[in-house]
C-alpha cells in the first residue's frame, strides 16, 4: 500500500521539538546533546504511544470497532495514551492491567497513569502478575464477539506493523529537523520495550537511505529476545509501504544493560539519571523507559562511544506521569 493511503487519524501535537541539551552536554563533557521531545506530543500527558495510535486508532475506525482493547502494567503509558485515543475516537476503551508489584505502595497501585485511565473513561480489568497478556486479551475480544461488539485488539505497547509506522514518520521529522538546525546526526538513543518504536525508526531512516544509527536501550526484554522483533517489524513497515528493501540484521542495536532486575523494577543509576537530567535540563524523565535509557547514554559517554563534536539525539518517548507512582523511589 502507498504510504499516503494508510489510514492515519491526527491525534499528537507534530512535529515535536528538537532542543539542544546543552547544559547536559557540559556536565558529561560532550557529545553535543539533543533532545527530542517526544513526551509533547500531547493526548493526555505525552509519550511515544501517540504516534503509533494515529495509524492504531484509524485502522479500528476503518474495521468498524467499536471497543478498543489492550493491555499493559499498572503504570503503563501505552494503556493511558490509548485510553486517551480512544476517548477523542468516540470508542469504547478496556485495558487489561497486569499488576506485578503488587506489595507497592498506593502511589504505584492508584495514582500516576492508572489514575488518568480511569479519569480518561477506560474500563480497567485486574490481571494477576504473571498472566498470558495476549491470551487474555484474546479471551476478552471473543467475549466481546459473542456479545455483539466489534473489539479492535491493539497489542502491548502497539507494536504492530501498523502502530510502529508512526515511528517511520518520526524518523523523516527527526532529519528534518536536524537538517534545518544545521547539523548532522551521529546516532539517535532511545528506550525500546516492545519494539515498535525502534522499528519504525530503523524502517523510516532505511527508507530515506540514511546512513543515521539507532541505539535502543532495552526497559525489559533480552536483547537476544527483542532485536528479532524489532527486525521483523522493521520489515514488516517497509513492505506496507509497498518499497523492496532489507534491513541488515545489524541495523537493529538493542542493549539490555541498564535493565537492573528487570522491567519496571527501579535502579540507582535510572534514579540519578533522572534526577540529573531534571536538575540541568529541566526535563522530566521516567522511571521505567526514558530514565533507564538516559542512565545507559550517560555510561555509554563514560566509555567514549561518541566523539566530543558528534552529534547525538536522544528521543525522550514520555512515561513522566509514572513518575508520580514512583514517589518513594525518589523521596
Ligand atoms: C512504551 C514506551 C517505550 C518503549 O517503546 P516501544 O515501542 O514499546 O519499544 C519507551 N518509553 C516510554 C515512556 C514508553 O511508554
Amino acid at each position: 500500500m502507498p504510504a499516503n493511503a494508510i489510514p492515519h487519524i491526527p491525534l499528537a501535537h507534530l512535529p515535536t521539538p528538537l532542543e539542544p541539551m546543552a547544559a547536559l552536554s557540559r556536565e558529561l563533557g560532550g557529545p553535543q546533546l539533543w533532545v527530542k521531545r517526544d513526551d509533547a506530543t500531547g493526548l493526555a500527558m505525552g509519550g511515544n504511544k501517540a504516534r503509533k495510535l494515529e495509524y492504531l486508532i484509524a485502522d479500528a475506525v476503518e474495521r468498524e470497532a467499536d471497543v478498543v482493547l489492550t493491555t499493559g502494567a499498572t503504570q503503563s503509558n501505552h494503556c493511558r495514551q490509548t485510553a486517551a485515543a480512544a476517548a477523542r475516537a468516540g470508542l469504547e476503551c478496556e485495558l487489561l492491567i497486569e499488576h506485578r508489584f503488587p506489595d507497592w505502595g498506593v502511589e504505584y497501585q492508584a495514582g500516576g497513569n492508572i489514575l488518568l485511565d480511569r479519569l480518561l473513561g477506560a474500563t480497567v480489568i485486574d490481571l494477576d502478575a504473571g498472566t498470558d497478556r495476549d491470551a487474555a486479551l484474546e479471551a476478552r475480544a471473543a467475549e466481546l464477539e459473542a456479545a455483539g461488539r466489534t473489539p479492535y485488539v491493539i497489542p502491548l505497547g502497539g507494536s504492530s506493523v501498523i502502530g510502529a509506522m508512526g515511528y517511520r514518520t518520526a524518523a523523516v521529522e527527526t532529519l528534518r529537523q536536524a537538517d534545518d538546525l544545521g547539523f548532522e546526526i551521529r546516532e539517535i538513543v532511545h528506550a525500546t520495550a516492545s519494539g515498535g518504536t525502534q522499528a519504525g525508526l530503523v524502517a523510516g531512516l532505511a527508507i530515506r537511505r540514511s546512513s543515521v544509527g539507532v541505539y535502543g536501550i532495552s526497559a525489559g526484554a533480552p536483547s537476544s529476545y527483542l532485536a528479532p522483533i524489532v527486525h521483523e517489524l522493521a520489515e514488516g513497515v517497509i513492505e506496507r509501504v509497498g518499497l523492496d528493501r532489507t534491513i541488515p540484521a545489524d541495523a537493529v542495536i538493542v542493549d539490555d544493560s541498564y535493565v537492573g532486575d528487570e522491567y519496571g523494577m527501579p535502579t540507582h543509576a535510572m534514579r540519578e539519571a533522572v534526577e540529573l537530567v531534571a536538575a540541568t535540563e529541566a526535563i522530566l524523565l521516567d522511571p521505567v523507559y526514558s530514565g533507564k535509557a538516559m542512565s545507559g547514554l550517560m555510561e555509554l559517554v563514560r566509555r567514549d562511544r561518541w566523539g566530543r563534536d558528534d552529534n547525538v539525539v536522544f528521543i525522550h518517548t514520555g512515561g513522566t506521569p509514572a513518575l508520580f507512582g514512583y514517589r518513594e523511589t525518589f523521596a
